[in-house]
């Protein structure tokens, strides 16, 4: 069990934390198969044999006439293309169900596109090895899931071979280190389930830990839809924007606030691009789409993006 976790550990992240940390709790082996089809994680992607590991680069994000489905039958993303230079900060935003999600797990190829190629520094990642993919990547999840274990290991299970104090530096970085210094152990006090239960806003800054320690050119970001205390808010987004300097950023933005200093935004809808521009240009247009969820949210109407339900 220790060597697989450790294993599965490396390859594995983002929406599959899930999966990791019910596998860590199960202490059984044959959990594995049935803990990835619980969170509808497709555990048939598998490298080519020759693929070669993915070169990295600037960090520069390309989809080319995307289309996607989880269900063939029924697809979700239609023709999507966009190009994102290394260092731009892009946001997504859209309606629940539109396909956000969905954008980002395509870059971390969670899934194959059905029609079209997502290219990561110039290289279809469908072609180089996923661990090399992994590397490159780094996701902030909506909900960030902790494992058994001290805060130290929940840290460092974004790069395995990161020391103790490549770890300290990743936690000051994302505005950790007060409330970890406030835990009863410290680092190694245990969290996760069983253990000091952390909060939301606290939970958010492990994951942003976990990225800094990765280290990677492109960032992900799936801002969470549940509100944290304004303390946290505070501090999360503080923690954010020192990650996100320097690097390529695709963000899916609840809060349309966050990306008001963004260099792009797109609009999606129904799976498609209905706009693509900088904010302040998107806020000038009459008829515009950002502008009325802008105008909603600035009249205190929520976007109402609720995690859509899995249908399988
Ligand atoms: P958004 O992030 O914009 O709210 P998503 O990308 O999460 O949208 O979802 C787009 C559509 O894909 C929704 O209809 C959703 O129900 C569906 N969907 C999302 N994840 C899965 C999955 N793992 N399996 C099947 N359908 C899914
Ligand atoms: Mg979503």
């Amino acid at each position: 069990v220790v060597v697989i976790t450790t294993l599965t550990f490396r390859m594995l992240h983002g929406a599959r934390d899930l999966a990791m940390a019910l596998i860590d709790t199960s202490q059984q082996f044959s959990y594995l198969d049935e803990t990835l089809e619980i969170v509808g994680v497709p555990h048939t992607l598998t490298d080519a044999p020759d693929a070669p590991a993915l070169v990295p680069g600037a960090g520069t994000v390309r989809f080319e006439g995307v289309s996607f489905g989880y269900d063939k039958a029924r697809p979700i993303l239609h023709d999507l293309s966009f190009d994102v230079p290394a260092g731009q900060k892009v946001g997504i935003v859209g309606p629940s169900g539109a396909g956000k999600s969905s954008i980002l797990q395509l870059v971390q190829r969670f899934y194959d596109a059905q029609a079209g190629r997502v290219l990561i520094d110039g290289q279809p990642a469908a072609g180089v090895t996923q661990e090399s993919l992994n590397q490159a990547i780094a996701m902030v999840p909506q909900e960030v899931l902790l494992f058994h274990r001290s805060v130290m290991e929940n840290i460092r299970f974004a790069r395995p071979d990161a020391s103790d104090a490549d770890v300290q530096r990743a936690a000051e970085a994302a505005g950790c280190a007060e409330f970890i210094a406030d835990l009863p152990q410290g680092y190694d006090s245990i969290v996760g389930e069983r253990g000091t239960s952390l909060s939301g806003g606290q939970r958010q800054r492990i994951g942003i830990a976990r990225a800094f320690l990765k280290d990677a050119r492109i960032v992900l970001l799936d801002e969470a839809t549940s509100a944290l205390d304004t303390e946290s808010e505070l501090a999360v987004q503080a923690g954010l924007e020192r990650l996100m300097v320097g690097r390529t950023v695709l963000a899916v933005a609840h809060r349309l606030s966050t990306i008001a200093e963004f260099d792009r935004v797109l609009v999606v809808e129904r799976g498609r691009i209905v706009e693509d521009g900088a904010p302040q240009h998107l806020l000038m247009r009459e008829d515009g789409e950002f502008r009325r969820l802008w105008t909603m949210q600035a009249q205190g109407l929520e976007l109402d993006d609720k995690p859509q339900p899995r249908l399988r």
